[in-house]
């Protein structure tokens, strides 16, 4: 089991259950041969794992072995194991009785199955996918690449404006699928999903939402908000890299195309004929990620074991000290998307004015030992919209986090400003 002690991290009580296994007591070389206490504000790329996590993954390792066919007690052990994880992780995102979850490797995964499940519509022609230019290229481009392709719609500088613009283009023609980011990964806000699914399914759409960034710092409900498939990466939610999740309707995974061709996604195959099996086998041909479920599954339970509010609220401090923080910075500007956003999650973009968004975030590592992402963060339409073509700086924060962190992000802004790199 991984040892720590829970004092040195937990910055809001209740959260010390999702302790991570790297946090603020982890030391990291600077550039003048001091080690500082490495300050973790990138969580929105990746987030460590939990220790809850680590614990389980070490108990589970020497018990893995192929899963569903072998006759072997370590077989029975890992299925079950696995099939336990399937059902954990549809739950904490409530899967309604008649949902499939599949598992698969991240959220683009994901999303690039679904993309190959949209059915046809009454007049035969492939289905399409209406979409807006803040997505992540993951909710972006697989519907492009699908086969009745995709709508673009540019987003208005208001959630009112963006709600209204949506539901004039549902009007105006015919869409199979409507796809929404849970949470920005640039900007941390979104749009009120109970809006976007009345208007989705006023029109006779369906809505998936991009729960990259959504899942690991909210709770989320299928069944409780009728959203209709939610897709979320394991390691932005404290497990490690490898597994992700589709959940959602199962029809449209009954039918569409099977995501892999190869064992395990069959009933029958003949020498030229197949048939295929239904989901979520029929898309998780070959090996399935026995360890990477379990782990994910680990940290959806030490997620949802959370007293409700907690982890919002942990986040709503962290976003308003590191954002109340940011704006006492002479040449820092904030990134939004939209100016009536409510609720954003606990990533926040900026620009130094003037200064170039790599060097940025090459000082904070090298002379603070902060760690945050520079880049177009695979929003490129966004950025160039906003005007954030030459890219930002992107802090976020996750349930290790500590308002120290969040200190020394803006401690070190202002040396850089007054000082230079
Ligand atoms: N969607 C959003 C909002 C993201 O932030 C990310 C990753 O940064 C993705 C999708 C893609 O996630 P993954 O790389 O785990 O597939």
């Amino acid at each position: 089991a991984v040892e720590r002690t829970a004092t040195a991290l937990v910055p809001v009580a209740g959260v010390a259950s999702c302790l991570p296994v790297v946090g603020s007591d982890t030391l990291v070389p600077l550039v003048d041969g001091r080690t500082v206490p490495y300050a973790n504000l990138d969580c929105a790329a990746s987030a460590p794992a939990l220790c809850a996590v680590a614990d389980r993954v070490t108990e589970v390792l020497p018990l893995y072995a192929s899963v569903h066919r072998g006759a072997g007690y370590l077989s029975q052990v890992s299925t079950a194991l696995y099939e336990a994880s399937r059902r954990a992780i549809g739950s904490f995102v409530g899967a309604r009785s008649d949902d499939v979850t599949v598992v698969t490797r991240n959220t683009t995964d994901s999303l690039n199955l679904l993309a190959g499940c949209i059915p046809d519509g009454p007049d035969g022609a492939p289905g399409r996918v209406l979409v807006l230019d803040v997505e992540h290229h993951a909710n972006l481009l697989p519907w492009q690449r699908s086969a009745g392709g995709a709508t673009v719609l540019v987003g208005e500088t208001s959630v009112a404006g963006t709600l209204a613009a949506l539901r004039a283009e549902l009007a105006a023609a015919p869409y199979a699928l409507v796809a929404v980011t849970g949470a920005s990964n640039v900007t941390g806000e979104s749009l009120p999903v109970a809006d976007v699914v009345a208007a989705v399914h006023a029109a006779g759409a369906r809505v998936v939402l991009d729960g990259a960034q959504l899942v690991p710092h909210r709770r989320f409900s299928l069944s409780e908000t009728g959203v209709d498939y939610i897709a979320f990466s394991g390691h932005k939610t404290y497990a490690p890299f490898g597994s992700g999740v589709l959940a959602g309707r199962r029809d449209w995974l009954d039918a569409g195309v099977p995501y892999l061709a190869g064992g395990g996604a069959v009933r029958h195959v003949g020498v030229g004929d197949v048939v295929w099996t239904d989901a979520p086998a029929r898309h998780e041909a070959g090996s399935p990620n026995v360890v990477g479920a379990v782990a994910l599954a680990a940290a959806c339970d030490a997620l949802a074991a959370l007293p409700e509010g907690v982890l919002a609220g942990h986040e709503a401090a962290l976003r308003t000290r590191l954002v109340n923080g940011l704006s006492t910075v002479p040449g820092v500007q904030i990134v939004t998307a939209w100016a009536d956003a409510v609720d954003p999650v606990g990533v926040v973009t900026f620009s130094v004015v003037g200064h170039d968004p790599g060097l940025v975030a090459a000082y904070l590592s090298a002379e603070h030992g902060i760690g945050v992402r520079d880049g177009r963060f695979c929003a490129h339409p966004l950025l160039a919209r906003l005007g954030y073509d030459a890219g930002a700086v992107r802090a976020s924060v996750g349930v290790g986090t500590t308002l120290d962190e969040v200190d020394r992000l803006v401690t070190a802004l202002h040396a850089y400003v007054s000082t230079g790199p």
